[in-house]
């Protein structure tokens, strides 16, 4: 490829990177690599790949061509984005501390309290937006901060240059997971966090067809540390998935961009509707983390939660919806509605939900790319069947 002008923006990069074509055929996309093992042409000299769960071709190109996105030296596919989140926590040891956002993804919860201090990891959750309570977390043992943001469901924003500086001066590693955002809205590494973890199920591969997760980084030694860890671990992304990966980058822009303009007019409009109490979503400018957000990211992203009376009005309003499909998940070109309590929180105790303020009223919407007015239509229509009393007056603005 010449050497281009300017820098690229990552909405070209997503299409030209070093893996754009396959180099032995120069096929426009890159081959699927299934085997498992490697013929090796002397004793002396072993080729690049000897045995897939330690390198695979096609994974290869997947994670040369993510690490570039992020900003990052070496990305690592995972299968799934619990597997690429678990074996980065495992580059803590027994004795170890973590301060982790108390509004985490459920599986990472579950991961959390169940499963780390089996192996001898303390924990605290914190209020990862209030930088002041972060700061009392912090003990002699803690080693790793891990953010979520904008954070699920209810959109909160941490301060990621700010608890990245307090980490560095308590010698800590910062982790993000940055599914919400992928690297179109949001790069990580530019400010200065160690480890960006993604699940790649949602946007990145973005058609609800795959299960796959990423962590990247740009410190050598700590690129060191995850390749050991997965080669170890094992929870490697198949070829047939890396190769689905790979398709979904290419409109992951397209994606995002019109997403994330239709999600900020649902906002708007559900902001403004009487039968919603409150919206959650970091584009509107009513959001407390609305400034930040910008400060930090190029955009607000595809998902918002909005929160109606009660349980039965939850349930009118998914019933009566046709266009959403009303499940777990989220980031794909079908609209995704889903209900926290029931779905991505489940494995969170009802107490621990309701501090989170994951009430029995509130929704989460995850914005495909329908049109726009099709898509406020169908909750127009679907909040007349919500009963009369049910409708709230509105406190909101
Ligand atoms: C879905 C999700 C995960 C877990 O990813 P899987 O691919 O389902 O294992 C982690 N973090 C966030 C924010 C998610 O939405």
């Amino acid at each position: 490829m010449p050497e281009a002008r300017q820098p690229l923006s990552i909405q070209t990069r997503l299409l030209h990177h070093s893996h754009k074509t396959d180099a032995s055929t120069g096929a426009v996309s890159i081959p699927i690599q299934p085997a498992s093992t490697f013929h090796q042409k002397s004793v002396d000299h072993f080729g690049t790949f000897d045995y897939a769960r330690s390198g695979n071709p096609t994974r290869q190109a997947l994670e040369e061509t993510f690490a570039e996105l992020e900003n990052g030296t070496r990305a690592f596919a995972f299968a799934s984005g619990m597997a690429a989140i678990s074996s980065t926590f495992m580059m803590l040891s027994a004795g170890d501390h973590l301060v982790i956002t108390e509004d985490v993804y459920g599986g990472t919860y579950r991961f959390t309290t169940e499963i780390l201090p089996r192996h001898g990891i303390e924990y605290t959750f914190v209020d990862m937006t209030n930088v002041e309570e972060v700061k009392k977390a912090i003990r002699p043992n803690t080693a790793m901060i891990y953010m979520e943001t904008p954070s699920n469901p209810t959109m909160k924003i941490t301060p990621i240059r700010e608890i990245v500086t307090l980490a560095k001066n308590h010698d800590c590693l910062t982790v993000l997971d940055n599914t919400f955002m992928t690297p179109v809205l949001q790069r990580p590494l530019d400010l200065g966090v160690d480890v960006v973890v993604h699940s790649a199920t949602k946007f990145i591969g973005g058609h609800s067809d795959v299960v796959a997760g990423l962590a990247v980084v740009k410190d050598r030694d700590l690129a060191n540390q995850l390749k050991f860890l997965q080669n170890s671990f094992g929870a490697i992304l198949g070829p047939n998935d890396c190769w689905l990966i790979m398709r979904g980058l290419k409109t992951m822009h397209a994606r995002m961009t019109l997403s994330s303009a239709t999600a900020h007019d649902i906002a708007v409009w559900l902001n403004d509707h009487p039968t919603v109490k409150h919206v959650y979503y970091p584009g509107l400018e009513n959001h407390p983390g609305y400034e930040l957000n910008n400060s930090q990211a190029e955009g607000a992203g595809a998902v918002l939660s909005f929160e109606l009376s009660d349980r039965s009005a939850v349930k009118a309003v998914v019933e009566a919806m046709s266009i959403p499909v009303f499940a777990v998940s989220l980031g794909a070109v079908e609209s995704i509605l889903s209900y926290p309590a029931k779905m991505s929180h489940e494995a969170m105790p009802p107490n621990e939900r309701a501090k989170r303020g994951i009430t029995d009223g509130l929704l989460r919407l995850s914005v495909g790319l329908e049109n726009k007015d099709d898509l406020i239509a169908d909750f127009e229509q679907a909040f007349h069947k919500i009963s009369r009393e049910k409708q709230v007056p509105s406190l909101k603005k």
